[in-house]
C-alpha cells in the first residue's frame, strides 16, 4: 500500500486507528545517535541524538544536511505525492533553511520565501544562504498574498507557518490558487488529535492589535523572538481544506524508524 493510502480526514476515523496506531510510537534515546537515512538529502549518516526524548518533532537532525524531524517527514510525503519527478516547481514557506538547501538538490526549479519585511534581516539570512552554497535574495512572502500566478505550482510545503496567521482561510486559499489542479500542499502545524474542532485563541481586532482568547501562546522562530500563534487545529482542518478550494485533505502520521522517524509526526496533505 502506499503511503499516501495511509491517513484520516475524519476525527471519527482516526478514532477507530488511534490506540493500535500510537501504541508503535517509540521516544528516541537520549544523549545517543540515531542511525538511519534522512528523507531530506538521502544520506545515511545519521541523526544527532535529542537532549529530551520528547523531542521527536524538532529534534534528531540529520547529520549530513541538518534537517530536523518534521522536516524530513515533509520531505519524505512531498517527495511520495510528487514520484519524486526532479521538474516539479515547488515552493517552501521558508527559504534560509536546510530544508530548502536539500529540496532544492531534489527538485531544481524549488522557490523559496521568508515572511520578513524588514531588508536588514533579509540581508542576514542571504548571507547565511549564500554561505551555505546558494546564491540567491531572500524573497519576502505572505501567504495570504503570494505573487505566484494562478496554477502555477505543483507543490506548496509550509512548515509551521498556517497557526501564525490570524485569517487562516485566506492562507488556505491562496494556496489553492496558486497550485495546479492536482497540486500538492503538504504542512505541518502544530495538530491537536484530540480535538474535533479547531480553537482559535487569538485573533485580530478592527485596529489590527491581537486579542487573546485564551492565555497567549509564542512560538520560537528561528529567526528570533517569538510569534502569536493564532490557532489550535484539530479534525475540521481538512474540511475547511476543501472548504478553501481542494479536492480532497487528510493527516498522516509519519513514522518510519529506519529514517530517523521514531515517533509519530502530523502531516497535512491536501490536493487541489
Ligand atoms: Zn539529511
Amino acid at each position: 500500500m502506499s503511503a499516501l493510502d495511509v491517513g484520516w480526514a475524519t476525527a471519527e476515523a482516526w478514532r477507530s486507528d488511534a490506540h493500535r496506531v500510537l501504541a508503535d510510537d517509540r521516544l528516541p534515546p537520549v544523549g545517543a545517535p540515531l542511525a538511519g537515512i534522512c528523507d531530506a538529502c538521502g544520506r545515511a549518516d545519521g541523526f544527532h541524538p535529542v537532549q529530551h526524548a520528547a523531542d521527536t518533532r524538532e529534534g534528531l537532525h540529520c547529520r549530513a544536511c541538518g534537517c530536523m524531524a518534521r522536516q524530513r517527514a515533509v520531505a519524505r510525503v512531498l517527495t511520495e505525492c510528487l514520484d519524486g519527478a526532479s521538474s516539479r516547481c515547488v515552493y517552501l514557506t521558508e527559504q534560509a533553511s536546510p530544508l530548502y538547501i536539500a529540496l532544492r538538490r531534489r527538485f531544481p526549479a524549488t522557490i523559496g520565501s521568508e515572511y520578513v519585511s524588514r531588508r536588514w534581516r533579509r540581508l542576514r539570512l542571504m548571507l547565511w544562504l549564500w554561505r551555505h552554497g546558494v546564491l540567491q535574495r531572500i524573497r519576502h512572502g505572505d501567504v495570504t498574498r503570494l505573487r505566484d500566478a494562478d496554477a502555477s505550482l505543483d507543490a506548496v510545503a509550509s512548515l509551521d507557518v498556517l497557526e501564525h496567521v490570524p485569517d487562516a482561510t485566506a492562507a488556505f486559499r491562496e494556496l489553492a490558487r496558486v497550485l495546479r489542479p492536482g497540486g500538492w500542499l503538504v504542512a505541518t502545524v502544530p495538530f491537536y488529535q484530540d480535538a474535533a474542532v479547531s480553537a482559535r485563541i487569538a485573533s485580530l481586532d478592527p485596529r489590527g492589535d491581537i486579542v487573546f482568547h485564551a492565555p497567549p501562546e509564542y512560538h520560537g522562530d528561528p529567526l528570533g523572538g517569538g510569534v502569536v500563534c493564532f490557532h489550535h487545529f484539530g479534525w475540521d482542518l481538512p474540511a475547511l481544506l476543501t472548504g478553501a478550494g481542494f479536492s480532497s485533505a487528510h493527516l498522516r502520521y509519519v513514522r518510519d524508524p529506519a529514517r530517523g522517524l521514531p515517533h509519530g509526526i502530523w502531516v497535512l496533505v491536501a490536493r487541489r
